[in-house]
């Protein structure tokens, strides 16, 4: 049982010629439920012409070949480690959405950016990797993408906190060094020396330049009576203000609708959840904390006064008059539960006050 998933990105330089004769994977088997977005795209590409379909369909790993998979030794891992491995992967494609290295495709020429990558955003892209790291039940999944591409956009858009087996989520990227080509090396190369540990350790460097492991896995509080577990955690923390215990107070909302972004599912009410919120309110000084958490107890949003962070986007707003103006984004270094966190969060608080 393959417990990892590994995801990259495809390339603009192609091969013809079939390097894994004998491979196929049916991709469709795995996605069934949102394998029609994979389909309209792929026949609006081949009408526009941007897939050419008079190409003979190799497998992806042969298709692909630029600085990435050209790396010493990379497609050789990656075929051994399908075969015999402990990892799956998935090659995240600007003509196909989504495609298994040993899945036959077509040459084309297409870029995740501008309006591709908005397209793939309203036909519910995120939504195929949910389903595909659910039906494969995978309890880890990494990516690897470039800083400036869309890729990542992509990923973060995956509804990670509703993926139930799920352990751990990110993806990582090469910061610090110049040339497109020395980044798709450096980041093969990291990929091949964490497939080898088994992603057990998260360097910040790598062969002197910087990495960035982006956490998508959101703050999880395990509990089975939530409400009444979710109140006693908050309780574990005791809360003084002004020289006064402030007790947390528990609402729970009946239903939730998760900010969906396009795709399928936009009005289906299965995919609404109950909302929990813990508030903590200073009635002398007016100080006031505010979680929201989802049925699974995982944290959505943190307000404190006029901040609100949200988890899902790391995006902060400040209210005022009202409306909400938004006040920037937690860095992609920071992760959600570290002093670091905490001393960021405090710097958009005193913005708000000026
Ligand atoms: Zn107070």
């Amino acid at each position: 049982m393959k417990h990892t998933l590994v995801i990259f990105q495809c390339c603009k330089r192609k091969n013809s010629t079939e390097k894994f004769l004998e491979k196929d994977f049916d991709l469709d088997s795995r996605i069934p439920r949102t394998k029609k977005i994979l389909h309209a795209a792929v026949k609006k590409f081949s009408n526009m012409g941007i897939i050419d379909v008079s190409s003979k369909p190799i497998t992806a790993l042969s298709r692909y070949d630029g600085h990435f998979y050209r790396t010493s030794g990379l497609k050789l891992k990656i075929a051994e480690e399908i075969k015999n491995g402990s990892y799956e992967f998935l090659i995240m494609s600007a003509g196909y959405g989504f495609v298994h290295p040993f899945q036959k495709i077509h040459d084309y020429e297409q870029q995740m950016k501008g309006k591709t990558t908005t397209y793939w955003l309203n036909k519910g892209l995120p939504k195929v990797l949910e389903e595909f790291i659910e039906t494969g039940r995978y309890t880890r999944v990494y990516g690897f993408f470039s800083k400036s591409a869309d890729y990542r956009k992509i990923f973060e858009k995956v509804n990670w906190h509703k993926i139930k087996e799920l352990k751990e989520a990110g993806y990582f990227y090469i910061d610090g060094v110049r040339g497109a080509s020395k980044v798709l090396n450096l980041s093969a190369s990291l990929m091949l020396s964490l497939l080898n540990n088994n992603f057990e350790r998260k360097p910040k460097s790598f062969k002197d330049s910087k990495i960035v492991f982006v956490n998508t896995t959101h703050l999880r509080i395990k509990m089975k009576k939530l409400a009444k577990d979710l109140l006693a955690h908050y309780r574990q923390n005791s809360f003084v203000c002004c020289g006064k215990i402030i007790e947390p107070r528990l609402n729970i909302e009946t239903v939730f609708e998760p900010g969906t972004h396009g795709g399928i599912y936009d009005n289906d009410p299965s995919e609404w959840f109950p909302h929990y919120d813990v508030e903590y309110k200073c009635y002398n000084c007016r100080y006031y904390e505010h979680y929201t958490h989802d049925a699974d107890g995982f944290i959505l949003s943190l307000t404190i006064n006029k901040v609100i962070f949200d988890f899902t986007t790391r995006e902060f707003d400040i209210i005022e008059n009202d409306k909400t103006i938004p006040a920037g984004r937690l860095p992609d270094d920071i992760e959600y539960n570290s002093e670091a966190f905490q001393e960021y969060f405090e710097k958009v608080l005193e913005k708000s006050h000026s």
